[in-house]
C-alpha cells in the first residue's frame, strides 16, 4: 500500500501545478490520471493567457498566476512558448466600449495596465483590425502559450521533483476511514493519503456529490480551429467584448480561432461541430480581413466544466475534512491553473491559502437544488 502526504486526482494544469508546488515544499505526492496528463482542456485550449475580462474576484488570483507564468522556464523547464504579446479585446460598439472603460475603471487597483483606445488609436496601433471594431481595450502584459507544451511540462516537472505520477490511471473508489482517504484506480493502483485534491476538471462533481456536495456543473465544449501559415500580421492575442471570437497568430505564422461552442460525442469527446466552425470563420473576416480566404487545417474542441455563475469551485470540502476541490474554470482555467496549484499546495502546508478564494466556496451551491 502506498502511503503519501497528497493524492491527486487529474492531470490536468490544475492537479499537475498542485503536485509541482507541493514536492517543491516538499510534500510526498501521488498523482492518477485516467487518460494521459493535459490530455484534455489544459492541453487542446485555445492558448489564452490573460486577465483582462476576468471577474474582479479572480484578479488575486490571476495575478497570482501572471507571476508564475513569468518563471516557465525556471519552474518547467520550457518557456511554452509563452508570450506577453498583449491582449486586445475588441468593441463592435459604443455600447461595448463604455463596458470596456467600465471595466478598465474597476479594476484598476489590480496591476492590469489597461489601455482604453478609440477607434483612430486602434487603427494607428493595429491597422489590420477590420473597420467592425470601434475601439478596444489593451492589455500589455496579457499573452498566449502553446497548451500542447505547457501542461505536460508541469507533469514532468513535479515527476522530476519525486511525485509519482501514474497516467491510464482512472480512479474509480474513493473512501475515508476517518483519518485517511483510500483511493483506487481501475488499474490496482491503491494510495492512502490525509489529503485528496479533486483536479478532475469537468469529471470532477462525482467525487464533491460522492462527499455530500452536489454541485450544478455541466460540460461544454468551445470550439476551435487553426490556419495554414500566413505571414504574420497579428502581434497580440485578441477577444471581443460581449464574446464571439478570440484569435492569435503563432510564431510560424498559423492563426488560431476560436469561438461558440461544439458538442459531445460521449462524456470525454467532443467535437466543434460545421456551424459554430461556419461562425468563427464568418466573424474572422470581419474582425481580421486579412484572413480572407486562409485555409483552416483542423478543427477540435475540448470538455470543460461550467457551474451557473461562470466561477471555479476553489477550496476545501465543507463536509470532508483533507478534501480540496479545484474545478468548474469555464473556459478560462489556463491561465489561472498555475497559480490555483499553488493555493492548493499552500492549504495542504498551512492550511489556509493566502489568496482570496470566498468567490469559489463550494458552499454557494448548498441550497441549490441539483437535477
Ligand atoms: C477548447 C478550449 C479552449 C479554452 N481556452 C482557454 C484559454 O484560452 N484560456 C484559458 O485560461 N482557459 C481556456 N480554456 C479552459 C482551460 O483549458 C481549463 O479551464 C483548464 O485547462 C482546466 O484545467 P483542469 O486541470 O481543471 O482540467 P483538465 O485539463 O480537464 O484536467 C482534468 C483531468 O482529470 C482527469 N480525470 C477526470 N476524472 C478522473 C478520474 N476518475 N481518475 C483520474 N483522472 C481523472 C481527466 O482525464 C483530465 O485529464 C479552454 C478550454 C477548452 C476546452
Amino acid at each position: 500500500m502506498n502511503e503519501v502526504d497528497a493524492v491527486i486526482i487529474g492531470g490536468g494544469i490544475v492537479g499537475t501545478s498542485a503536485a509541482l508546488a507541493l514536492c517543491r515544499s516538499g510534500r510526498s505526492v501521488v498523482l492518477l490520471e485516467r487518460d494521459f496528463c493535459g490530455s484534455h482542456s489544459s492541453g487542446v485550449n485555445y492558448g489564452g493567457v490573460r486577465r483582462q475580462g476576468r471577474p474582479l474576484s479572480q484578479l488575486p488570483l490571476s495575478q497570482r498566476a501572471h507571476e508564475i507564468w513569468g518563471r516557465l522556464p525556471e519552474l518547467i523547464g520550457i518557456d511554452g512558448e509563452y508570450q506577453r504579446s498583449g491582449h486586445l479585446k475588441l468593441a463592435r460598439s459604443f455600447h461595448d466600449m463604455a463596458a470596456l472603460q467600465d471595466y478598465a475603471d474597476s479594476s484598476r487597483g489590480f496591476g492590469l495596465g489597461l489601455q482604453v483606445l478609440d477607434r483612430g488609436q486602434l487603427r494607428a496601433r493595429f491597422p489590420w483590425v477590420g473597420d467592425v471594431a470601434v475601439g478596444a481595450s489593451l492589455c500589455p502584459d496579457d499573452g498566449h502559450a502553446n497548451p500542447r507544451l505547457v501542461s505536460p511540462a508541469f507533469a514532468r516537472a513535479a515527476r522530476q521533483l519525486g511525485a509519482q505520477i501514474h497516467e491510464q490511471s482512472a480512479v474509480t473508489e474513493v473512501s475515508h476511514d476517518g483519518q485517511r482517504f483510500e483511493v483506487r484506480a481501475a488499474n490496482g493502483l491503491t494510495v492512502r493519503a490525509p489529503w485528496l485534491l479533486n483536479c478532475a476538471g469537468a469529471w470532477a462533481d462525482s467525487l464533491a456529490a460522492q462527499f455530500g456536495e452536489p454541485v450544478p456543473m455541466h460540460s461544454g465544449h468551445p470550439a476551435m480551429l487553426v490556419t495554414e501559415p500566413l505571414p504574420r500580421v497579428m502581434d497580440v492575442s485578441t477577444g471581443v467584448e460581449g464574446g464571439g471570437i478570440y484569435a492569435r497568430q503563432v510564431a510560424r505564422g498559423n492563426c488560431v480561432l476560436g469561438g461558440g461552442q461544439g458538442f459531445a460525442l460521449d462524456t470525454a469527446r467532443a467535437r466543434p461541430g460545421q456551424s459554430a466552425v461556419l461562425e468563427i470563420l464568418r466573424q474572422a473576416v470581419e474582425l481580421y480581413p486579412f484572413l480572407e480566404g486562409a485555409q483552416a487545417i483542423r478543427t477540435w474542441s475540448g470538455t470543460e466544466g461550467y457551474l451557473p455563475d461562470r466561477q471555479p469551485v476553489i477550496g476545501p470540502s465543507s463536509t470532508q475534512p483533507g478534501l480540496l476541490h479545484a474545478f468548474g474554470f469555464a473556459g478560462a482555467g489556463f491561465q489561472i491553473g498555475p497559480a490555483v496549484g499553488e493555493v492548493l499546495a499552500e492549504m495542504v502546508c498551512t492550511g489556509a491559502s493566502s489568496t482570496p478564494l470566498e468567490a469559489f466556496s463550494i458552499t454557494r451551491f448548498h441550497s441549490i437544488p441539483v437535477v
